[in-house]
């Protein structure tokens, strides 16, 4: 591996964006209906989606975007249409040299694509990864929107549970839209078959509702979880618990919650300690594949060439 540091070193320090792409990466943090290749979607579909030309101002007016420029919630509604968006993902990853992709399904989508069969959600993705990237692992996890009411949740659950190809669950969208409490049973029963733990927190709420999270749900990972760097306890915290966080630059700031790139707090969470990793969260909006992060910290000087490969190695697993 050590190979392929001195090769990912010195391509950050040409600024050589191929170069970096062909050195192996993961994506923990990837939403994956927006997280393809522009490229494959005008290929397969014809239909052209625009670069993000502003600052979005909260996940509402992400989601209008969303549905104005990409047609998200109307023009990918079809099995075949979405399965696009899925090739799309694995098509990015393997562009991008990504080998480990955490990926998966929000559980309400099992019924309005799948009929309800998790077997076939389960194999769709499988097989794209086989045919479209077969050299990148996928993690395949099961997502919840966090504005879902928990007693529909647990419904849309049932199928999911002890299927052992899922890796992870993860709870995203509004942070504001219930307390995280109330998703405590659904962790609890995640937690019992052995999955990973995850969710989405501190990227609009503040360093305590990171710990009360990571407490409450007894988490493993955080995505975002930025907020954590205004504060020492907070660091220390996930530091001791070994809590990582799976971050996504540009997407912070592309949504305003870092003012610029320069400034992006995973400099302080990483020198503290904390375990962290580089992650796209959604390509389509954010242009925000992984190399391109790597790229964009190190020309900011958010962090050296040794430190991004230092946390490459780390997504990897070889940390
Ligand atoms: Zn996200």
């Amino acid at each position: 591996m050590s190979n392929y540091s001195n090769r990912f070193m010195s391509a950050l320090a040409r600024q050589d964006l191929a170069s970096i792409r062909q050195v192996p990466k993961s994506d923990l943090h990837n939403h994956f209906v927006l997280g393809g290749s522009r490229d494959y979607i005008f290929q397969q579909t014809g239909i052209k989606i625009p670069s993000l030309d502003r600052t979005l101002h909260s996940m509402q007016d992400m989601h209008e975007w969303c549905g104005k420029h990409i047609g998200l919630g109307h023009r990918f509604d079809t099995f075949d249409l979405h399965k696009v968006l899925l090739e799309a993902a694995f098509y990015q990853a393997k562009e991008d040299g990504v080998k480990i992709l955490e990926i998966g399904e929000d559980a309400w989508a099992n019924a309005k694509y799948y009929g309800g069969d998790v077997s076939l959600l389960v194999d769709t993705f499988f097989e794209a990864r086989k045919r479209i990237a077969p050299c990148t692992e996928l993690r395949l996890q099961i997502g919840l929107s966090r504005h879902c009411p928990v007693s529909l949740l647990e419904k849309w659950l049932e199928p999911f549970w002890g299927r052992k190809e899922f890796y992870s669950i993860d709870l995203s969208g509004d942070e504001l839209a219930q307390p995280i409490e109330n998703f405590a049973p659904v962790y609890r029963r995640a937690k019992s078959h052995g999955l990973q733990l995850k969710a989405h927190i501190g990227e609009w709420g503040t360093a305590e509702d990171i710990v009360r999270g990571v407490e409450l749900l007894e988490l493993d990972e955080v995505q975002h979880g930025i907020a954590a760097a205004g504060s020492q306890a907070a660091m220390d915290y996930l530091v001791e618990n070994k809590v990582r966080l799976n971050i996504c630059p540009r997407s912070n700031v592309k949504l305003g919650r870092v003012d610029c790139m320069k400034n992006h707090p995973i400099r302080v969470l990483f020198r503290h300690g904390v375990d962290v990793t580089i992650n796209s969260d959604d390509v389509l909006v954010f242009d925000s594949d992984v190399s391109k992060e790597y790229l964009r910290l190190y020309r900011h000087g958010v962090l050296s060439a040794d430190e991004l490969d230092a946390i490459r190695l780390n997504g990897l697993g070889l940390g």
